[in-house]
């Protein structure tokens, strides 16, 4: 929350810090969208781009090589399976994070820790931003309405 405070205040971005329901997901989770290596290899996520074990099909064929893995992609775990995720307040908010990561967590014991909307643990904080920016942003306004009236009045 520190960095996006900073990226607002300092470099002045518009951050949204209300946490905000999100539908989209991510393409590795679709069934029509594949990453194409350089030899015409598919691969569902850019991040296993050039690892073999992660090759789901070639271009040139119908054959599928890797079913377990283009099976958990599209149908596997997700946030919906996730104990914490479902006790969360902030489940529609995030869309489950990176679902490589989820996998990568899941299946390969590693440690990931960016699968959280950054507010989960910085509520307070954001929802006091997001106060302090609508109040910006209505003096704003008043300040420009008032300076219409004023050029109407000449
Ligand atoms: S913020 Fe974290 S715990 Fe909450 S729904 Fe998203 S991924 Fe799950």
């Amino acid at each position: 929350m520190d960095l996006f405070e900073e990226l607002y205040r300092q470099y002045g971005y518009d951050v949204r810090f209300l946490p905000e329901f999100c539908v989209g997901g991510c393409g590795a989770t679709v069934i029509n969208y594949y990453i194409v290596g350089p030899e015409g290899e598919l691969y569902k996520c850019w991040n296993d781009l050039g690892v073999k074990k992660q090759i789901v099909g070639y271009l040139n064929s119908d054959e599928i090589v890797n079913f377990e893995l283009l099976a958990r992609y599209m149908a596997g775990p997700t946030m919906m399976d996730s104990h914490e995720c479902i006790e969360c307040k902030l489940l529609p908010t995030c869309e489950g994070g990176c679902i490589w990561e989820r996998h990568k967590n899941l299946f390969e014991g590693r440690k990931y820790d960016y699968l959280c909307n950054t507010r989960k643990d910085n509520i307070d904080r954001a929802l006091e931003l997001h106060y302090e920016k609508m109040i910006k942003q209505q003096k704003h306004h008043e300040q420009d309405y008032e300076k219409d009236i004023s050029y109407s009045i000449i």
